[in-house]
């Protein structure tokens, strides 16, 4: 029983050196936030040792009776959050909820209608190789040529002509609302039915901030770890009694065997948080810093180096930056923004001209900064330091030292040592 750093200081080595980079930079990537430390304290716990297959109540292990009042609290937590009748909280990430969830409403060889992955949609929504694209039958909406958003005649007309057994509306890379009313009428008219992935928005429903999708699909799926900041890992929503019943033998024994129960305290500690003001603050924040960055990217200055936003603006936790006007690729912008401290990812824009591993976009999120404690002021510097470093020859070193100063101004983890 000796500490990490005795027993395996290479590893020990990585803990510490990662907090410091998460520290020392700016963490950008949209998918991305940090848990508090209630949240690390569950998730490095003793639950990690219990196996619990099964359901509260209904397991296939003994000695599950502490574990299952974590598993009721997440649950409770998060029907109580969404506004829905039933929740699934076991699923380890948000790829194998979504795995469960086709596994509840489809079967091998159904048509799926979801947005396609060089749009801004996720592998698990069909994408070729992923077991989404090989066991469904895969049809695609993309996002509209001129204005860059989801044309919803275009969706109504791909469902009529190939009647999916399911609709997928949700997104990894897209800046604006989805109007799940009309996906939810497009699903009624094919017998369809509407899959909400709310992964990336999740925190900001949560919040009152973003249309609740629970009001409107049959299922909705979600991470944790993103906007609302849990740990790392999955839950399933419904208020259909059905449904329910047959999400719950997806996950279980469907897709995977014991939960992580470590995780799961983990989620229903995330869950509580996430109804108090303070949450709320910060979800406002998070869209806030979005708009502000939008707006200063919109400006003449960085017009004029061949830098757009998709469909011109925002009105979520994310910008993507459209460079294919730019001489700066994808893969050099998101090189440049390193050197200066930020971290983002380099993405493919609609109808790229640029390879996938150059790409000519970059997605630019607010989660993890607002979380931090940004607000508008450091908002505006950190978007200012965006639009500089995207300019064609700019000088590094003093944009490096705004973003350093940015995140000495919020200490992370204080008093957190991996020794
Ligand atoms: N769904 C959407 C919309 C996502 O953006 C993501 C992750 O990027 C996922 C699902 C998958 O989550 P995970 O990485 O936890 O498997």
């Amino acid at each position: 029983n000796l500490p990490l750093s005795q027993v395996d200081p290479e590893i020990a080595a990585v803990l510490g050196d990662e907090l410091n980079r998460q520290r020392n930079t700016l963490e950008m990537i949209a998918s991305e936030n940090f848990v508090p430390r209630s949240v690390l304290e569950a998730t490095g716990s003793v639950l990690t040792n219990k196996y619990a297959e099964g359901y509260p109540g209904r397991r296939y292990y003994g000695g599950c009776e502490v574990v299952d009042v974590a598993e009721n609290l997440a649950r409770d937590r998060a029907k109580e959050l969404f506004g829905a009748k039933f929740a699934n909280v076991q699923p380890h990430s948000g790829a194998t909820a979504n795995a469960a969830v086709l596994h509840a409403l489809a079967t091998p060889g159904d048509t799926i209608l979801g947005l396609s992955l060089d749009h801004g949609g996720h592998l698990t929504h069909g994408m070729k190789i992923n077991f989404s694209g090989r066991l469904y039958n895969v049809a695609a909406y993309g996002v509209d040529n001129e204005t860059g958003r989801i044309n919803m005649d275009e969706v109504r007309r791909l469902a009529q002509e190939h009647k999916p057994k399911v609709i997928i509306a949700g997104w990894s890379a897209y800046p604006r609302e989805l109007d799940f009313p009309l996906f939810r009428e497009i699903a009624d008219e094919v017998g369809a039915y509407l899959w909400v992935d709310m992964a990336h928005f999740a925190g900001l429903v949560a919040a009152g901030l973003h249309p609740n999708p629970i009001e409107h699909a049959h299922v909705v799926s979600s991470t944790v770890h993103k906007t609302i900041g849990g740990p790392r890992s999955g839950f399933i929503l419904t208020n259909d009694s059905d449904l329910s019943k047959k999400i719950n033998s997806a996950v279980f024994p469907g897709q995977q065997g014991g939960p992580l129960m470590h995780v799961i305290a983990g989620k229903a500690v995330a869950f509580k948080l996430a109804m108090t003001d303070e949450f709320k603050d910060r979800q406002a924040r998070t869209k806030r810093g979005a708009q502000i960055i939008a707006e200063r990217l919109l400006q003449d200055d960085v017009r004029e180096a061949g830098v757009a936003l998709t469909t011109g603006g925002t009105d979520v936790h994310l910008v993507l930056v459209d460079l294919r006007n730019s001489p700066i690729d994808g893969q050099q912008a998101e090189d440049l923004l390193h050197e200066v401290g930020i971290t983002v990812n380099r993405n493919s824009v609609p109808d790229d001209p640029r390879p996938p591993m150059v790409t000519s976009g970059l997605r630019v999120g607010t989660p993890a900064l607002a979380t931090r404690g940004f607000g508008d002021e450091e908002f505006r510097e950190v978007a200012d330091v965006i639009a500089e470093t995207l300019k064609p020859g700019a000088d590094l070193a003093p944009l490096r030292a705004r973003t350093a100063a940015l995140a000495d101004k919020f200490p992370l983890y204080e008093g957190l040592v991996y020794a």
